[in-house]
């Protein structure tokens, strides 16, 4: 293998560094929106509660945003013919003054074969009843929108991190003469990188851009 196949094998690793990059941008994005609506949310839910539930042949399930948590129900009754609710799917949204999440589970009384999950963390709840003979499983999970709000806030945190880092980075090459793509000592020839050919004249923006 010559310097002309190290070379290229680095460009495909630079490439797809690039590629990781981007992905890692459009993911930071994506994440950053749902923070902000996440965040919305959580303020709003303290005043409004929005429900959303989806009744269908076979359960209902639901959502809603209740005083600083989401709550989401299943009901599935799958093999319960008894207590099977009319045929025919269908969505309905509600909004009310807000309320916080109430376990509708608790009012069920337990019946035999059922298993029962109660498990709560810092405000997380999951309670949920199963029962393998009969075919139901009801189940209730409330996450607080804190939890929500750190997680969609943590890839657009570390992309700003990244971002800045780079930005000093570069800057403290320039200063000391270092080539902002690879750091190979360009003070002899400011205008273009001798190791990785970058140019570092009107072009150094969009060489910046890319870091
Ligand atoms: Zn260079």
């Amino acid at each position: 293998m010559g310097a002309k196949g190290a070379v290229k094998g680095r460009l495909g690793l630079e490439r797809e560094i690039d590629r990781m990059r981007h992905l890692f941008t459009l993911c930071s994005a994506l994440s950053l929106l749902l923070f902000v609506a996440a965040s919305a949310r959580w303020v709003r839910s303290y005043w409004l509660s929005d429900t959303i539930v989806w009744r269908h042949a076979d359960g209902v399930r639901s959502g809603q945003t209740a005083r600083g948590s989401v709550a989401v129900e299943l009901f599935s009754f799958a093999g319960d013919r008894q207590t099977k609710p009319g045929d025919g799917s269908r969505i309905q949204y509600q909004r009310t003054e807000a309320s916080a999440p109430v376990n509708s589970l608790l009012d069920l009384d337990a019946e035999q074969g059922d298993s029962v999950v109660d498990w709560h963390w810092h405000g997380v709840d999951w309670y949920e009843i199963q029962n393998a003979l009969r075919g139901h499983r009801y189940a209730q999970f409330v996450v607080p929108f804190w939890c929500i709000v750190a997680a969609t806030g943590l890839l657009p945190l570390a992309w700003t991190k990244g971002r800045l880092r780079s930005r000093l980075r570069a800057r403290r090459e320039r200063r000391f003469g270092l080539c902002p793509s690879c750091g190979y000592d360009i003070r002899a020839t400011p205008h273009r990188c001798p190791e990785c050919g970058v140019s570092l004249g009107a072009t150094s923006a969009a060489g910046d851009g890319a870091t």
